[in-house]
């Protein structure tokens, strides 16, 4: 019998690797009845062209829009989602959490990379890495600064982990001098990072 390193031997290395363990794990599947190629390949390609982010800057829009929306949105964010047609798997159980001039949200999942795919897509490579992991809990100032964001010294940071069972979202606060901006200007300012709470919206220019 060959002795396995939990960790030398099950870690990929490289993209590549990674790859190959996917088509291997992509075959057995397949090869067992579990799933079929075309049910795979319906979900790549909804994942990469049709949900996103995007969904989830509507939805923010719509909150600042519309205050009873977003009182809706913040009380249950699954059901207030799902009045906008988003919704589904990875996104069964979610709680949308608002910044505010004195709180400032951020989200991880501490275990693995647990993420509200329906609102946000896939998880992005660096929110499934241990040191984003490790370090959004241990010093999440220093990880926003790295996203080009710097809260104000009194705000104070709460950190949300997420988990299979609850996948948690942030609500940006509007950036100032967008009050005239249309709902769907509004969409384009919020940023994915913004949703996870690594930064916030960017204020356009001449604004
Ligand atoms: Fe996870």
């Amino acid at each position: 019998m060959t002795s396995h390193n939990p960790v030398e031997g099950s870690v990929p290395r490289s993209n590549e690797e990674i790859a190959a363990r996917v088509k291997a794990m992509e075959a057995i599947l397949v090869e067992k009845g579990l799933i079929s190629t075309d049910a795979i390949d319906y979900m790549s390609s909804v994942y990469e062209k049709e949900v996103g982010p995007q969904l989830g800057a509507k939805i923010v829009a719509r909150a600042w829009v519309d205050p009873e929306f977003k009182q809706r949105l913040l009380a249950d964010a699954t059901s207030a989602c799902k009045e906008m047609g988003v919704g589904g798997m990875q996104g069964e159980e979610m709680i949308v959490l608002e910044n505010t001039d004195t709180v400032h949200n951020i989200v991880v999942c501490t275990l693995c990379s647990c993420y509200p795919w329906p609102v946000l897509g896939l998880p992005p490579n660096w929110y499934k890495y241990p040191a984003y992991r490790a370090r959004a809990t241990r010093d999440p100032r220093g990880v926003m600064a790295e996203f080009g964001y710097v809260p104000g010294p009194d705000v104070e940071i709460r950190i949300w982990d997420s988990s299979a069972e609850l996948r948690y979202w942030v609500l940006p606060q509007q950036p100032a001098g967008t009050e005239n901006f249309t709902e769907e200007q509004l969409a384009e300012l919020v940023t994915r990072d913004s949703l996870i709470g690594v930064s916030v919206p960017p204020t356009p220019a001449g604004v």
